[in-house]
């Protein structure tokens, strides 16, 4: 089944439920990234994540970054996904792998530690929204319900997983539903709702069993006047990084310095974290490539883009 987002709604509008498949765009990250077992049940389930929040979001062009910063040594998460159903996202240590938890999974709370959760909001009009929690488990789920019960004040279930083996990632997705505002202080809604999601038992069996989204909308919610809207959204991995914002990134070390290393070094090189492409600069390049456009503008663009500039 191609990468996708299916939304539906239930009691007269009090419910918001929202389904995404995203084994493919998970793969593709794996890839990327040469991820280990447990790098690629994190990464995907904060893609995952990032993408179930950023469908909350109303204005065109909104994106969400999800940061999970912890003390294992998987070094931190960093995922940016936008309306638009397009993703891309890192981790500070690709290779780390763990033994198995108590429950015989991935111990994605183990490699991921201790700490907080960053979620920035960006409608687009330049002041993004910020909010900070402190992880509950490190095993993504939870952690993401927490934030939305804290922070927005919405009581709300999130199911995610991965399923990732020797031939690579055969399933991956998640489900969030929330209680909206209008229904919110209906507490015997909140708690069939969340023990409905806690008796799933999990994202990715239900996908190998071959069930579709909605089919596990219908099981959760088909008894509580489920609408599913017959639109679904392509979901996939896509980084905007450039050459143009390349040049952008190295000048943050300064024009004469890097005109100095470009010369001295025979050309700069810069990888992007987030999608792995490799860009050079070389003594080639025009140099009024170097001076155009709007220096502290892009400054902002491309500490976002990249997080390390090193020369080749
Ligand atoms: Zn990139």
């Amino acid at each position: 089944m191609a990468d996708q987002l299916i939304r539906a709604t239930a009691a007269d509008g009090g419910i918001r439920a929202v389904g995404v498949i995203t084994t493919r765009l998970t793969e593709e990250a794996r890839q990327r990234h040469k991820l280990s077992y447990v790098a690629t049940a994190a990464l995907g389930r904060t893609m995952a994540a990032g993408l179930l929040i950023a469908s909350g979001m109303k204005r065109t062009g909104s994106r969400v970054n999800v940061r999970v910063k912890g003390d294992g040594p998987l070094s931190g998460i960093l995922v940016d996904a936008g309306l638009d159903g397009t993703v891309r996202g890192y981790v500070g240590n690709p290779f780390v792998e763990l033994p198995p938890n108590a429950k015989g999974k991935l111990d994605v709370g183990g490699a991921v530690g201790k700490g907080f959760l960053y979620v920035v909001r960006d409608i687009g009009y330049g002041y993004p929204y910020s909010s900070t929690v402190e992880l509950v488990s490190g095993e993504i789920g939870d952690d993401i319900a927490h934030y939305l019960v804290s922070s927005e004040q919405t009581p709300s279930a999130t199911v995610l997983g991965v399923f990732v083996g020797a031939g690579g990632v055969s399933a991956a997705g998640g489900l969030l539903v929330q209680v909206l505002p209008k229904a919110a202080t209906d507490e015997a809604l909140v708690a069939t709702l969340e023990s409905r999601v806690e008796a799933l038992a999990g994202f990715t069996p239900l996908l190998q069993a071959g069930k579709t989204l909605p089919e596990i909308f219908t099981d959760l919610l088909g008894d509580m006047g489920l609408t599913i809207f017959p639109e679904s959204q392509i979901l996939r991995f896509q980084c905007g990084c450039s050459f143009d914002r390349m040049l952008g990134a190295l000048k943050i070390l300064g024009e004469a310095e890097l005109q100095d290393m470009i010369v001295k070094d025979n050309g700069a090189e810069a990888t992007c974290d987030f999608c792995g492409r490799v860009y050079q600069a070389s003594s080639d390049q025009p140099s009024d490539h170097l001076h155009t456009g709007s220096f502290f503008l892009e400054i902002i663009a491309y500490q976002f883009c990249f997080r390390q500039v090193f020369m080749g």
